[in-house]
């Protein structure tokens, strides 16, 4: 604690998955990590998501965001044996590749001209278009109505529970956790960052806001902004069913145990976490399009969780420059990315240095007129 207590090398405000990713990877690197969480009763996207690791259609108005969604796709595999070894935890990592299902002849087309745009801008870009036959001989269960799908081989899918999971008991020996500590106060003095929450106030040289939509108000008394928002997303899930689905979709995937998750709505409805009928019907007629024979399977829950939003919907990665050594990270594809976060982002914050590459993501671009959508 400050005055008188100890000092840590960074102070992480925010155990859901970016938070924790980054302090995973701050622990390894050496630092001495103090993790501030707020707790189970805040917004939590990182406890209600639907557990892609996707690449495919990502930064397709971002070169930037699309080569670090694919650096964190090729650092999954790694970073899922790491978190086995360390805790003994498999988070059911898997990438077998991905598929958007198309429901029409133009929706094969512009998703087509999505993925060739990506290809054209980045020079290497892995996918492939499969019409109706190719995509039958891959899932003999999808609809008559699914006209074709785009495949990456680079998309996977996980438990986003186990992930955080295995994250946090990773952590548990290396890094000071604090969880139901809120912070509420934030100030520089004598080279130092003192945190305050409701139990006393922490110091650290180094501070890394990764609360969430949590951000938006912290940012600011460190010089930085977060202008993010919450859109809530519903899902739905499906009793255990025999395998049929061996590779995930971006709407419908199978888990480990045999569930089905059906996802997912997109609604900007502020700070509500409530299921409506209407999402459970629109998501379940999409899914029963695509897979007739759900129609006959038992929902066994359905909830709405937020998700963290910029305008454009790529991430804040920053510094700030009125006080060094305060960083925002923030991003609405955390378990995506959680092993970029952990592996390249969390040792550059120990170096005390963003990589060029992510000059991109600063929230300078928020103050430019045109504020395009990213993907
Ligand atoms: C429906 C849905 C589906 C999704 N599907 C996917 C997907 O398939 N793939 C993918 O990559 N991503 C997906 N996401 C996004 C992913 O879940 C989020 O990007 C990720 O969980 C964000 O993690 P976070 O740690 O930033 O935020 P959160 O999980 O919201 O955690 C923020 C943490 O900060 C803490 N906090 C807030 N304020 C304070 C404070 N003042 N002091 C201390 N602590 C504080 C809270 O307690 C909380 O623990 C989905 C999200 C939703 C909602």
């Amino acid at each position: 604690m400050s005055g008188g207590g100890p000092v840590a090398d960074v102070i992480v405000i925010g155990g859901g998955l970016v938070g924790a990713a980054l302090a995973y990877g701050l622990s390894r690197e050496g630092q001495a990590v103090t993790l501030l969480d707020e707790g189970d009763n805040a917004f939590r996207a990182s406890r209600g998501n639907f557990g892609l690791v996707w690449v495919q259609g990502k930064g397709s108005r971002s070169p930037a965001y699309a080569r670090w969604t694919r650096a964190s796709a090729d650092l999954w595999p790694a970073f899922a044996t790491q978190l086995l070894e360390e805790t003994a935890i498999d988070v059911g990592y898997r990438k077998p590749g991905g598929l958007t299902l198309c429901m029409s002849e133009a929706e094969m087309e512009s998703r087509c001209t999505l993925l060739q745009g990506l290809r054209t801008s980045l020079h290497e870009y892995d996918f492939q278009m499969l019409d109706r036959l190719e995509l039958r001989e891959l899932l003999p269960a999808v609809g008559e109505t699914v006209v074709g799908a785009s495949f990456c081989p680079h998309d996977g899918h996980v438990s986003p529970l186990l992930l955080l999971r295995a994250l946090h008991q990773a952590i548990l020996d290396r890094v000071a956790y604090r969880p139901g500590e809120e912070v509420i106060a934030i100030e520089r003095r004598d080279g130092l960052f003192h945190v305050r929450t409701r139990r006393g106030t922490r110091a650290a040289i180094q501070l890394v806001l990764a609360a969430g939509l949590g951000n938006a108000k912290l940012a600011p008394r460190v010089g930085l902004q977060a202008p993010v928002v919450p859109v809530r997303g519903q899902i739905l899930v499906t009793e255990r069913l025999q395998p049929f689905l061996p590779l995930p979709t971006m709407q419908v995937r199978q888990t480990e145990v045999g569930t089905v998750m059906l996802g997912d709505s997109h609604e900007e409805v502020g700070f509500d976490v409530s299921t409506t009928v209407a999402a459970s019907r629109d998501i379940t007629r999409r899914a029963i399009a695509q897979f007739p024979f759900l129609g006959d399977v038992q929902m066994i829950r359905t909830w709405g969780a937020l998700r963290v939003m910029t305008a454009d919907g790529l991430p804040i990665y920053e510094q700030s420059q009125t006080h060094p050594g305060a960083y925002i990270v923030t991003c609405h594809s955390g378990v995506t990315l959680a092993a970029v976060h952990a592996k390249q982002l969390a040792p550059a914050i120990a170096r005390g240095d963003l990589p060029p590459e992510l000059d991109a993501f600063c929230a300078e671009r928020f103050e430019e007129c045109h504020v395009v959508q990213a993907q």
